[in-house]
């Protein structure tokens, strides 16, 4: 008898998610990496962007919209999402998706390295009240830093792929991505201003709060 995983038995109780199929099936299309955040995840943010009232949000990588449908699926009436992205093609790829999912006026890109445009950002005097992370793993910690600077006082920061699929775990793996993140999940959980955790399911989800004071 086959049991289903903890993530399999959860998605078989949701009924199917139509603009989030399209996403998933428009990212294969277009021979994209099909690395957008797990379900379940995805379900979390829209949670932590309504239970927050976060009105701006930063998404670092857009991909091909999936999370970006699910940040703006938390939004209220007047909130607004920026998605920095590397390439205009999958911006474009991105918009799509979430024009069709209904929220399309509800968010805007930049293109470029992330790490170009944020120092952007500062100096525009940006803020923000809710950070996804989910780029380039090499720059986790750069990501973290800049979110801190942007970061208004209450903001949540989520990264995705704490574990990177095991290799975070395994002593053997010291690529410069994998020394970046594990830094990252480690400045998550000590820095003195941040409350967070790390959720282990899928390839892990590391949440922090900005303390208001
Ligand atoms: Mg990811």
């Amino acid at each position: 008898m086959t049991v289903m995983s903890n993530e399999e038995y959860v998605e078989s109780l949701f009924a199917k998610d139509l603009d989030l199929i399209r996403a998933i099936e428009g990212i294969r299309a277009q021979g994209m990496p099909e690395i957008s955040i797990a379900p379940g995840y995805g379900r979390l943010l829209t949670l932590l962007v309504q239970a927050s009232g976060a009105q701006n949000i930063l998404e670092i990588g857009a991909l091909g919209g999936y999370s970006g449908i699910c940040l703006a699926r938390g939004l209220q009436e007047k909130g607004r999402l920026l998605s920095l992205e590397l390439k205009q093609e999958y911006a474009d790829v991105a918009y799509s998706h979430i024009e069709q999912a209904g929220l399309g006026e509800k968010v805007g890109y930049r293109i470029g390295d992330a790490m170009d445009t944020l120092p952007e950002l500062v100096d525009e005097g940006a803020r923000f009240d809710f950070f996804f992370i989910d780029a380039d793993k090499g720059s986790y910690p750069q990501y973290l830093d800049y979110a801190l600077k942007l970061a208004n006082p209450g903001a949540i920061i989520v990264g995705d792929n704490s574990f990177m699929h095991g290799r975070t775990m395994d002593p053997s793996q010291n690529s410069n991505s994998v020394k970046a993140v594990r830094l990252f999940n480690e400045r998550m959980v000590s820095d003195s201003r941040l409350e967070s955790t790390i959720l282990p399911a899928y390839d892990g989800l590391a949440i922090a709060r900005v303390k208001a004071e």
